[in-house]
């Protein structure tokens, strides 16, 4: 038997709130099978808030004492000898707590305020837009204005995520998405329509999220997340949200979070079923984590034909609902909102809905020692340096000042140096980066078979091409490279590009149209782009970014 030899603590409210109930419970008062009382009642009775109830309510399920009955309630069960004798000993912890509590000074709040560093404001509901959302009790107004979230994929999901936090606020959207609008997306994307066909994606849904919400600034990116869009873009987010429809992309994104150290809400649909699921850099599984062997194989095999790969995911298509992409895209924006306000959030667990039978649940995944994705970049040098106007021999150059003449550039993606066909035994030099060479370019002029590619992504200094420019071999403005030399990383952004690729400026001059009551703030999509008061310069020494 062990003896307890610290002395009885002050307990916190929730357990003397849960020491009463389990009193009421082992006294018969409350009876077993029987309801208890609602919750504003139990709260004005204890003197305790609802959150400080939810958690005594949560220990006494814990203890077997009470059991939860969806959308009905909380209820008294038959109590056993174990979760009696725990009923008792919360008894008991509750009453020595009380005493102990008595013999001091009345400093003790009887009632705390749900967030007390929430400071009192009164809304104007007639005048302000997001007054209602001053109520709820952790919103955290200049948080949410401030945020900066990244929307990747303007599908169905992508669609119902992108009007939910135009409408909640959310200050900065960028959206990403390569696809072009067309007939049959119109049935489940509540922000594009029939005039909209074949138009970019991102810019439709990025300009529809400035005339739902005028306030909110957005950007969008007409381009495949996997090969074109900078590092240090999701560096600069506040979370990321994917809504995508396949796996190499979400594995791209997973990958890319992990290496700035971002969260990201990831949510997929198919027809009454979905899922949302978040992962957080250190904290639980990641999504490569929940791939299973046979997955994770498919997805190699289908890179053992890099041309044949890309050509493939462009076909996959999932049926889906408008009515699933809304459960589905509402609970992947809440999600990001209580990313955004430093809510808890459950990273690494996965919450299936089941719209057949409308059953939900959650389970956590089991994270892998051996997952490939757990890497996190270490200290990020910001060069004045951009894609466009940077070689790889700039670069090199530059790494070699830090790791030495071993240095090497390790590319994300895969650089096409040359197609080989075996039957007429040419070689054509190509240069170019994968995503840029189709399935088709890949075949012989001559002989129209598929040639081999020869493939690299180390640039070691030895390279006949080393004069090219970093964007040429595919690198993103805004991006962040790698470079080694075989024991030592270290992680170069190309900051200079940051006012170009980062600035949430997309369709501004509406919201100033609509100050001036000129226009009806119609969304002229064929216009060109304007920046208003963005004056682009070229970066001199070390940039420095506000974050
Ligand atoms: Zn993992
Ligand atoms: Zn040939």
């Amino acid at each position: 038997m062990s003896i307890r030899i610290q002395p009885v603590h002050h307990k916190s409210l929730a357990e003397r709130a849960a020491g009463k109930l389990a009193a009421s419970i082992l006294d018969g008062s409350l009876a077993a099978g029987s309801q208890l009382p609602p919750e504003r009642e139990l709260m004005s009775q204890l003197m305790i808030s609802r959150s400080t109830l939810r958690e005594s309510l949560k220990t006494l399920e814990d203890n077997q004492l009470i059991e939860s009955r969806r959308g009905i309630g909380w209820f008294v069960r038959k109590l056993d000898d174990a979760s009696l004798a725990k009923g008792k000993e919360m008894v008991q912890d509750a009453d020595a707590s009380s005493r102990s509590a008595t013999r001091e000074p009345n400093t003790a709040p009887l009632r705390v305020p749900i967030a007390p560093e929430k400071p009192i404001h009164i809304p104007n509901l007639k005048t302000d837009r997001l007054g209602t959302f001053e109520f709820i009790s952790w919103w955290d107004r200049e948080k949410v204005q401030k945020a900066k979230v990244l929307v990747i994929g303007a599908g169905a999901l992508g669609n119902e995520v992108i009007k939910n936090l135009a409408l909640m606020g959310i200050g900065n959207l960028f959206i990403v998405d390569f696809d072009k609008v067309e007939a049959a997306n119109l049935s489940r994307s509540v922000l594009f329509r029939e005039a909209d066909n074949n138009r970019s994606k991102a810019e439709v849904a990025a300009a529809r999220a400035k005339s739902v919400n005028p306030d909110v600034h957005v950007q969008y990116m007409n381009g495949d997340v996997t090969t074109q869009l900078g590092l240090g873009i999701i560096r600069r987010m506040d979370v990321v949200i994917g809504c995508l429809d396949n796996r190499e992309a979400r594995l791209a994104v997973n990958r890319f979070c992990y290496w700035v150290n971002k969260t990201w809400v990831d949510g997929a649909i198919q027809e009454l079923l979905g899922l949302v699921r978040t992962f957080k850099p250190g904290e639980g599984a990641c999504y490569e984590c929940t791939l299973t062997e046979q997955a994770l194989r498919d997805l190699s095999m289908r890179y053992s034909c890099p041309l044949l790969a890309r050509q493939n995911i462009l076909l996959g298509k999932v049926p889906t609902t408008p009515t699933i992409a809304s459960i589905i895209g509402a609970m992947q924006s809440q999600e990001a909102l209580k990313v955004i306000n430093d809510m808890p959030i459950q990273p690494g667990k996965v919450t299936h809905f089941n719209g057949m039978v409308n059953e939900m649940h959650t389970t956590a995944y089991v994270p892998r020692e051996d997952c490939q994705s757990h890497w996190t970049y270490g200290e990020i040098t910001e060069l004045p340096a951009r894609a466009e106007h940077t070689t790889l021999a700039d670069l090199l150059r530059i790494a070699r000042a830090d790791l030495g003449p071993d240095a090497m550039i390790e590319l994300d993606q895969e650089l096409i140096t040359s197609l080989e066909c075996s039957n007429c035994n040419t070689k054509e030099e190509i240069l170019r980066p994968l995503s840029e060479v189709t399935f088709e370019d890949g075949h012989c002029p001559t002989c129209g078979i598929l040639r081999e590619s020869n493939l690299t992504h180390i640039i070691t200094g030895d390279e006949n091409f080393l004069h090219r420019t970093l964007a040429s071999v595919g690198v993103p403005s805004l991006h962040i490279l790698r470079a080694h030399n075989g024991l030592e990383y270290r992680f170069y952004e190309l900051t200079g590009d940051l006012q170009d690729a980062l600035h949430f400026r997309h369709f501004e001059r509406m919201k100033i149209n609509l100050i001036d009551g000129k226009t009806s703030g119609r969304v002229r999509l064929k216009e060109p782009v304007k920046l208003e008061g963005l004056h682009v310069h070229p970066a001199s020494g070390r940039v420095k970014f506000s974050s």
